[in-house]
């Protein structure tokens, strides 16, 4: 077999290709899993703030979208007049959505990607043709559109309802997979610990590679509800513009075209996000599932959807500003990953024989030039860059369509704490070794 490339986080391989064979690791795998000591303990939140995320979020969100509408517009949430905030409709979409991302999961091209060591002791195998199904729903949404069978505005119109929906899906989603897990043995479980309890297991996750057939509940949500959905939600809103006024806004075109590039480049390489901490840590709960239904695809498309309301005016130099922004952001973003990604997969690919490096007591080595001598995290940077860039077409208003960059710009800097104390951890010296050297974390000579 023709091995793509490898790293200890994932392997991809091509689908007509026989299985990857992994016996030692297996073998090993499939002790710990026996031992039941393979699960370290999961971090927790507390209570109070985990309660308040899981039962607020959905209502915070749609105060968001109402708060979009101009301002001589009444809340439609403060009504609370039922058919407001609930449409069968809206359910139905979100259903159908959901079911043919299940359908198109089972399309027989692109690679087969292998991921971490899952409780049986084999590596956990993942379906790689989000890029695949993703032309397949765009060529779909473009049909029934051209033959009226769908509109926009079915999804523009009814925003509120839709976040309802996809909330009370879901719940249903994780009260099945909590459900399920009460009948699963302990070495197949996310262990938290004598801090657990019902709120933290059901919220975070019991289970922390759940299956429904072939199907990869954690990549199925992430990638294909989340990402592809957010992308699915921009275009309908930019189908609603030209529906009303004949042609998309230029802001509007622009905004849209910033997330589809974003998503299109996760979607070209879906493996690279199977070493992330989501996909070999975290369980699949109620907070994941909700993020991913509810919290991308609409807080993430909050700007579209206030272009959209609200047509602020921008000129040709600000746009030309933005996309500078945008492209720088993208190249910190998309290079630096390639860097990191291929230098994890194969330390000694030539391609890296330039970069100067730290050996660690693990084996590995850590990048101390190139994107990660620049700073500690450029991926982030490039990250909060694109994401400033779609915010700033919505003009100064308003500060709610700045709230995506806010709130990005907040989790990726404490994700860098997490991940650094977690390589401080891993690498001890060598980590302490390496932020002497690149003593920037995010933004050079700032922080
Ligand atoms: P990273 O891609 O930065 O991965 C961190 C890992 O990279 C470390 O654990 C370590 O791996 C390796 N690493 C770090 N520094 C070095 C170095 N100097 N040399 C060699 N290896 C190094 O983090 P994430 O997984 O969190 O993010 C993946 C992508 O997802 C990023 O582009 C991020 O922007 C994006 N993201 C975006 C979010 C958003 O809301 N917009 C949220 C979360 C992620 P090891 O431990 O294996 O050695």
């Amino acid at each position: 077999m023709e091995k793509l490339n490898s790293s200890e986080g994932c392997v991809v391989h091509r689908r007509a290709e026989p299985e990857f064979s992994r016996e030692k690791e297996g073998v090993e795998g499939e002790k710990g899993a026996r031992n039941g000591s393979s699960t370290p303990e999961h971090k927790v939140w507390n209570n109070l703030h985990l309660l308040l995320v899981s039962l607020l979020l959905s209502v915070f969100t749609m105060l968001l979208i109402d708060g979009c509408a101009p301002p001589a517009q009444p809340w439609r949430v403060f009504r609370l007049k039922i058919e407001t905030l609930w449409d069968w409709n809206a359910l139905g979409m979100v259903l159908a959505y959901t079911s043919l991302q299940g359908a198109l999961y089972y399309l027989p091209f692109g690679q087969v990607a292998e991921g971490k060591i899952g409780h049986n002791g084999k590596r956990l195998q993942y379906n790689m043709n989000g890029l695949y199904a993703f032309a397949v729903t765009l060529l779909l949404l473009g049909g029934l559109w051209y033959r009226g069978v769908f509109q926009g505005s079915m999804v523009g119109d009814r925003t509120l309802q839709l976040v309802c929906a996809s909330t009370v899906v879901a719940l249903l989603l994780s009260s099945g997979l909590h459900l399920h897990s009460l009948w699963l043995p302990p070495g197949q479980l996310v262990n938290y610990g004598k801090k657990s309890n019902f709120l933290q297991e059901f919220a975070l996750g019991r289970v922390a590679d759940p299956r429904v057939g072939r199907i990869d509940m954690k990549q199925f949500v992430m990638v294909r509800i989340g990402f592809m959905g957010w992308a699915v939600v921009d275009l309908s809103f930019l189908l609603t513009e030209i529906e009303k006024h004949g042609a998309p806004s230029i802001p509007l075109l622009l905004v849209v075209t910033f997330h589809l590039l974003y998503i299109l480049e996760l979607l070209t390489d879906e493996a690279s996000v199977l070493p992330t901490k989501e996909y070999t840590q975290d369980g699949l709960g109620f907070l994941m599932m909700l993020g991913e239904f509810m919290w991308i695809p609409y807080f993430s498309s909050l700007p579209v959807y206030y272009l959209l309301k609200r047509h602020p005016p921008l000129s040709v130099h600000w746009a030309f500003s933005l996309c500078v922004l945008y492209g720088l952001g993208f190249l910190f973003y998309h290079l630096s990953n390639v860097q990191k990604d291929g230098f994890r997969k194969n330390p000694e690919d030539p391609a890296y024989a330039h970069l100067v490096t730290i050996p660690t007591n693990t084996g590995k080595s850590l990048l101390v030039s190139g994107w990660f001598g620049w700073i500690r995290h450029p991926n982030y940077l490039g990250d909060i860059m694109m994401t400033l860039a779609w915010c700033l077409p919505c003009g100064f208003c308003s500060l709610l369509p700045y709230l995506p960059v806010m709130h990005c710009a907040n989790l990726l800097r404490r994700r860098a704490a997490e991940i650094e104390s977690e390589c401080h951890a891993k690498y001890g010296p060598a980590w302490e070794e390496y932020c002497r050297r690149v003593p920037y974390r995010l933004f050079p000579y700032v922080y």
